[in-house]
């Protein structure tokens, strides 16, 4: 057992305070990580304020993992002491159902362990805890590698609002010439607009936030819609193949069904810890729609991701905060006052 620094919640309204806490001995299939950077995550937000249920406290949060590995099990195949990783949103899951061998572990049908807040059968039910944090124990089966040269603090978000947005994109098959809009120019929204882009798709940005409009561009969007003009909604009906919904807060589908094309589909992927307003199923029939969610990605779909983002050139906008930092760094994100990822620095625990 070691023990490292990290930052942990006592509870929904504690915020994030120093404390230690323990990490397994490196078994013979895991790999011992030092953690470098973490993201913030709006998931993150939700849990340590128990939003989404009450969170089991003390919990340190972080799934957008990137450091170096110090050690490694004896059994360990894929991994060296020095290589930077990546670890995301989940350390285990059952590794038998049909979705963990299509290599669907997130929807794991026994429930996938989570990166943190998950009791982890596999290490006697304990409560995993996550990367706010200077070390982390994981098996090499949910460890990713970090391609050369990725700057490694950029790379973080990429773990979770990097796949999360990347795998409806895939799923959807969107392709040179496809329109694709973006709700909310967040964590995700940022990372949806960078991925959509190098698939080849035009892309149009709803934002509440006109303010935004600029920004929206430089990033690549070819489109800005600001969500609450009634006007500029209007001006983009019909005119979508796909919709990436990322806000995190609750608001109406509707308007935004209303800009989809025949046959578009509108993938939810921002979770809100209230009740949506119900979509109108007339506006799915009149247009074949579909309505559907996506979680995260895959572990190989996550190489997948990093490797085509090495490729293209696309890594987070972000700014980094220090361990001290965190409190006023959720309370910027829940105001939409980030551009666009907040990276904790691990060396400040
Ligand atoms: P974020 O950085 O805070 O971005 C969310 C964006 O939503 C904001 O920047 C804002 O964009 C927009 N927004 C906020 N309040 C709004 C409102 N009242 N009405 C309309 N738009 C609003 O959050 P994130 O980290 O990208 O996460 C977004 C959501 O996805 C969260 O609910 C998170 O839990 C969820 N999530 C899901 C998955 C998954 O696997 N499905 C993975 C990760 C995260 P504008 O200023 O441009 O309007
Ligand atoms: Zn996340
Ligand atoms: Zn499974």
């Amino acid at each position: 057992m070691t023990h490292v620094k990290a930052y942990a919640a006592t509870s929904a309204t504690s915020g994030l305070r120093p404390s230690t806490i323990e990490r397994r001995e490196t078994g013979a299939h895991d790999v011992a990580i030092d953690i470098e950077f973490c993201g913030l995550c709006h998931s993150d937000v939700h849990t340590i304020r128990s939003e989404w249920g009450q969170a089991k406290y003390p919990l340190v949060p972080g799934h957008e993992i990137v450091g170096i590995i110090s050690r490694v099990g004896d059994s360990v195949e894929g991994f060296t002491v020095g290589q930077r990783v990546g670890v995301g949103c989940m350390v285990d899951s059952c590794r038998e159902c049909d979705s963990c061998l299509e290599g669907f572990e997130q929807y794991c049908e026994a429930g996938m362990v989570g990166t943190y807040g998950a009791a982890d059968k596999r290490n006697g039910g304990t409560i995993t805890q996550g990367g706010y944090s200077q070390g982390i124990v994981v098996d090499e089966n949910y460890v990713v590698h970090i391609p050369e040269g990725m700057d490694p603090a950029a790379t973080a978000p990429l773990l979770c609002a990097g796949v999360t947005t990347y795998s409806p994109l895939r799923y959807l098959d969107v392709q040179e010439g496809d329109t694709v809009g973006v709700i909310g120019l967040g964590g995700l929204g940022h990372m949806a607009v960078k991925i959509a882009k190098a698939l080849g798709a035009t892309v149009t940005v709803f934002t509440t936030s006109p303010a935004k409009a600029s920004a929206a561009f430089a990033l690549g969007a070819d489109n800005v819609v600001v969500s609450t003009d009634s006007d500029d909604m209007a001006g983009a009906q019909h005119s979508l193949n796909a919709i990436l919904d990322t806000v995190a807060a609750v608001h109406d589908l509707n308007p935004y069904l209303r800009t989809l094309a025949r046959d578009g589909a509108l993938i939810q992927l921002g979770l809100p810890s209230e009740k949506m307003p119900p979509v109108d199923p007339g506006l799915l029939i009149r247009k074949r729609l579909a309505y559907g969610g996506s979680l995260i990605g895959g572990i190989a779909e996550t190489q997948e991701m990093l490797d085509f983002c090495a490729e293209h050139g696309i890594l987070s906008d972000i700014e980094m905060v220090s361990a001290a930092e965190l409190d006023e760094a959720y309370d910027r994100m829940v105001a939409g006052d980030v551009k666009y990822r907040f990276v904790l620095d691990a060396s400040t625990l």
